[in-house]
């Protein structure tokens, strides 16, 4: 049977491509391999003549050889480990191939990119380089020299796999793509290797890969058990670690971006799997705003030469435009896009790790104009299918890109050309980062990160004035007729994403002022551009100092919510140090809320020079001074921060380990399994962040994982890339009732508990909070927006340091309302009031008083009179009056709604306007601190991250700077 239908699957392969077979050179091919990808190839119309045989070489092994199966075998994956070790067989078999270490992983393996070319592109791989090097900045040469060198050289396609841990395809077609690119002699491949350098970085999430593959293997061997989840993918974020390339916070990001800036690749092409059958990138738009048109139009190039030759070949469902919006520049795609190349992707169908099985499609089985040719409603899918399909697209794409080679090296030239007129074209001509701002560390902060991002950022000469403002000397100016203007701008600018556009696919803001907390100013007026200014040729670093160090009987450090300050506390965590309660003066110096105190007296005696050791090192200036200044003050601790996470979902907590170890901060972290088991939680943490659960209603949280048999997540000898970061013998069930009675009890007993997001459910439907709720807007979207808040409580240890607004990141949920609003669920007053409300029609106009005809004039007021709530029931409300009504604290509120849009996307902001945003809800002790923004998001929101350290550092004495009952209207 199976070889019957071999034969007649091999027949129908040549009856189908009679034409393209004509391309294949007398080159013999290796036929137990060849008979395999016809063997799992499930059916015909999931070949072309480009994958459907693989050429014999006499030198160069085939994957086959070094790892004992042919790509895309039922039921194998491959290790990291494995995949670099064929690359460098290859690379040692074939002048035409080169590999090398591109760097480690966050948990340190290391990540490996090889170069496929023809010998001679290989050894003039370091000129190739250079070319594109110098065709990036058009600064340095000039048109007819970029002429010759786009002659010259050659275009550079970068092609990366197993982003995401799950999509399990890539590096395997991946490791065949090399051989073939490698040892083939057709025609088509020929001109591939002549005109292309093809870069190929077969496993981006190096950590995850490997636990991906034990979490198969596990399941193939023992399928009388349940399989095992993919609790962690890297080392802090899963399906995330792409979207990290405004941050840059990852290992992988790091590793990419310096990668990028030695290639210059004038294509990226990240490998990814979800729908059937291949997707390749363009979008439904809104498409980013901030790239050029050149770009735009590139990707519907590409994906139409996919679609066109994989359609010809009969190949069904090859699709575009229906999947991504086109708008966020987080996506590691974007080190190309940033910088004047293209980046695009592909999703094409996986399945589950290399199973072959029947997979049913729905919505996306149907015609659309976009899907002329859609995939099937059900067909049996292989492994190998999936990489016929993705390999057959790339050699097109790589074929095409070969034929047009000057016109990709052209456009990656033009476009380079054309971020440098941008400061005198279409504008603006800079942006300004003052140097006397606020924050000058978070300034600092953010113009480290442009440089990362590759920005030349200048600091002015002297003092200049700019439509109508004045910048002192020191000012940063980022010029925008620089090669990589697009990036800062994109970064910089404010975006605007209409509601009525298709449905965001992620994040629609991402300011980076805003979310840093750093004022930046966009330069329209091109005179910034004359401004006397001197190149940065390293990183900013500020130098702290001690002033006044003689006889000082206390140092002062002022707050401004500089991340720094945190780090300080800890790197002098034996010192005694005190907040101060309000602002004062010493001096001629005002000082915040919140300022450090430090007193000499109570300190060690080294301390002074422990002090500017510290202070120099984090940037941060203390004063001394002769006497204590009088202010009310109380101890700021050395907190033990617990991060918490469930085993349903790890991945936005990693965004807060990565920033919590980025500063240096020690925690502890802990899992629901913890907080059940531990009865005394007090005795071990002061402060449990609960970062966001996707999906975190609160009986997820509180149940966790069901399963009648034991899921483990750990190391073992024969599954060594299990388990980590955190693991555990068996995963199931959650924090459970008794885990809801430690917390409760721990914030009794003075702990600081604070959810995050929608984690925020925990403690108000199991009780602990009561007069906040959780509601449900009806119109309300701002999806990954950047919003305003204003710091409402400004006496509160959680505002210490932040000024009246608050650019803040907010995800589209949870809405808070507080108040008897919340404990009633209704609006109790509006309830009696019911027709009465406004006025009836009558005499005078709208603010006066009506007259009744024939009747005594009723006085206005009659004392006594309240509420429409009748006595009885007045009454009868105080029995059901929580014990936070009066003592909740709303610290930070969202902006009114006109003010409320700092970046992305905002409709039904009425329904959001003024509801709390940050709140303070005492309990026993302790306090819980809910969270509707996310302070820890994705590495990019700096500027909130203290209100989360202002909570740590005055977890005793939250309730400093509450209103006394008399003071209370
Ligand atoms: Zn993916």
């Amino acid at each position: 049977m199976k070889h019957s239908s071999k034969l007649i699957l091999s027949l129908g392969l040549i009856f189908l491509f009679p034409l393209f077979n004509s391309l294949q050179a007398e080159q013999k091919n290796n036929q137990e391999y060849t008979a395999k990808i016809l063997e799992y190839t499930t059916a015909k119309f999931f070949l072309t003549e480009l994958v459907d045989h693989l050429p014999a070489s006499d030198t160069v092994p085939t994957p086959q050889k070094i790892l004992g199966n042919i790509i895309g075998a039922p039921n194998i994956l491959h290790y990291t480990a494995d995949i670099n070790k064929y690359m460098r067989a290859v690379a040692e078999a074939s002048p035409r191939v080169i590999a090398f270490s591109i760097g480690q992983s966050d948990e340190g393996k290391e990540m490996i990119t090889a170069a496929v070319s023809d010998e001679k592109n290989i050894e003039r791989i370091e000129r190739i380089k250079e070319i594109l090097r110098l065709l990036a900045d058009p600064r340095k040469i000039n048109d007819s020299e970029a002429e010759k060198l786009i002659t010259e050289g050659v275009p550079i396609y970068w092609i990366t796999g197993a982003m995401h841990s799950t999509e399990t395809g890539s590096p395997e077609m991946l490791m065949e793509l090399v051989y073939r690119l490698a040892v083939e002699e057709t025609d088509f491949i020929k001109a591939i290797r002549k005109n292309v350098v093809v870069l190929v970085t077969p496993v981006l999430e190096i950590d995850g890969r490997d636990r991906y593959v034990d979490t198969y293997r596990y399941k193939k061997e023992h399928q009388d058990k349940k399989s095992l989840p993919l609790v962690y993918w890297g080392n802090y974020v899963a399906h995330d670690n792409n979207r990290d390339t405004i941050g840059l916070a990852l290992k992988m990001s790091d590793n990419l971006s310096k990668h990028y800036f030695e290639w210059h690749p004038t294509i990226m092409h990240d490998l990814h799997e979800s729908v059937p059958y291949l997707y390749t990138s363009t979008g439904t738009g809104p498409y980013n705003a901030w790239l050029d048109p050149i770009t735009i139009n590139e990707w519907h190039e590409l994906a139409y030469v996919e679609i066109s030759e994989m359609t010809k070949r009969g190949v069904p469902g090859v699709w575009t435009h229906g999947f991504f919006d086109g708008w966020a520049p987080s996506y590691a795609f974007y080190l190309a896009m940033f910088h004047n190349s293209l980046g695009r992707f592909y999703e094409t169908f996986g399945g589950t790790g290399a199973d072959t099985l029947v997979r049913t499609v729905g919505g996306q089985s149907q015609r659309a104009w976009y899907r002329p040719n859609p995939p099937l409603k059900a067909v049996k899918w292989s492994f190998r299918n999936n990489i016929n399909l993705q390999q057959s697209a790339l050699l097109f794409a790589l074929k095409h890109v070969a034929d047009n080679k000057s016109k990709f090296a052209k456009d990656f030239y033009l476009k380079s050309k054309r971020s440098v007129a941008k400061a005198r074209a279409e504008g603006p001509a800079a942006w300004v980062i003052p140097a006397d701002q606020k924050r000058p560390l978070a300034a600092a902060d953010l113009v480290n990160l442009l440089r990362k991002h590759g920005a030349e950022i200048h600091k002015a000469d002297k003092e200049f004035t700019l439509q109508k403002e004045k910048f002192v000397a020191g000012s940063y100016i980022i010029r925008l007729d620089q090669p990589y203007s697009r990036c800062v701008d994109m970064l910089l600018d404010t975006q605007y994403y209409n509601p009525d556009d298709p449905r965001p696919y992620d994040d629609t803001g991402w300011t980076l002022g805003a979310l840093h907390n750093v004022n930046t100013v966009r330069a329209t007026d091109q005179k910034v551009l004359e401004v006397p200014m001197t190149l940065l040729e390293k990183d900013v670093k500020v130098e702290g100092m001690v002033v006044n160090p003689k006889n000082a009987v206390a140092f002062l450090i002022n707050h401004r919510a500089e991340n720094a300050l945190m780090k300080f506390r800890f790197e002098l965590q034996e010192m005694k140090m005190q907040a101060a309660e309000t602002s004062f003066k010493a001096g001629d110096k005002k000082f915040n809320p919140g300022t450090f105190i430090i007193p000499v007296k109570e300190n060690p005696e080294d301390m002074l020079s422990r002090l500017k050791n510290a202070t120099k090192d984090l940037g941060l200036t203390a004063y001394g001074v002769a006497s204590v200044p009088k202010v009310k003050t109380h101890e700021l601790a050395v907190p033990r921060i617990a991060i918490l996470h469930t085993w349903v979902f790890t991945q936005n907590e990693g965004w807060f380990r990565l920033a919590f170890e980025k500063l240096g901060i020690p925690y502890s972290y802990i899992s629901v399994h913890d907080i059940k088991d531990t009865e005394d939680l007090k005795n071990k943490y002061d402060v449990i962040i609960f970062p966001p659960v996707m999906l975190g209603k609160a009986q997820r949280l509180v149940n966790g994982i069901s399963s009648d048999s034991p899921i483990p997540w750990k190391k073992s000898e024969k599954y060594p890339n299990l388990g980590g970061p955190d693991s555990r013998d068996d995963i199931r069930g959650g924090m459970e009732f008794k885990g809801i009675l430690n917390l409760r009890r721990f914030i009794e007993e003075g702990g600081c508990f604070i959810p995050i997001t929608n984690n925020v459910s925990l403690p108000i439907d199991y009780g602990m909070v009561e007069s906040v709720a959780v509601v449900e807007p009806k119109n309300l979207k701002a999806r990954g927006a950047v919003l305003q808040t204003r710091i409402i409580d400004t006496r509160s240890p959680i505002s210490y340091g932040y000024d009246r607004t608050l650019g803040v990141y907010f995800a589209g949920a949870p809405v808070l309302e507080t108040g008897m609003k919340a404990v009633f669920g209704v609006d109790i007053q509006e309830l009696f009031d019911g027709e009465a409300k406004g006025r009836a029609s009558g005499r005078g106009s709208l603010k006066d008083a009506d007259v009744i005809q024939g009747r005594p004039l009723q006085p206005p007021k009659i004392k006594g009179a309240g509420t429409g709530i009748p006595p009885e029931y007045r009454e009868m409300m105080k029995l059901y009056l929580p014990p936070d009504l009066n003592t909740i604290r709303v610290i930070l509120r969202f902006s009114q709604k006109e003010k409320l849009l700092l970046s992305g996307l905002l409709a039904g902001g009425e329904e959001l306007q003024n509801k709390a945003a940050v709140i303070d809800v005492p309990l026993g002790k302790g306090h819980i601190l809910l969270f509707a923004i996310n302070p820890m998001w994705r590495y990019e929101t700096q500027g909130s991250f203290f209100l989360l350290f202002n909570a740590a550092l005055n977890y005793n004495y939250l309730d400093a700077g509450r209103p006394k009952p008399a003071e209370k209207k």
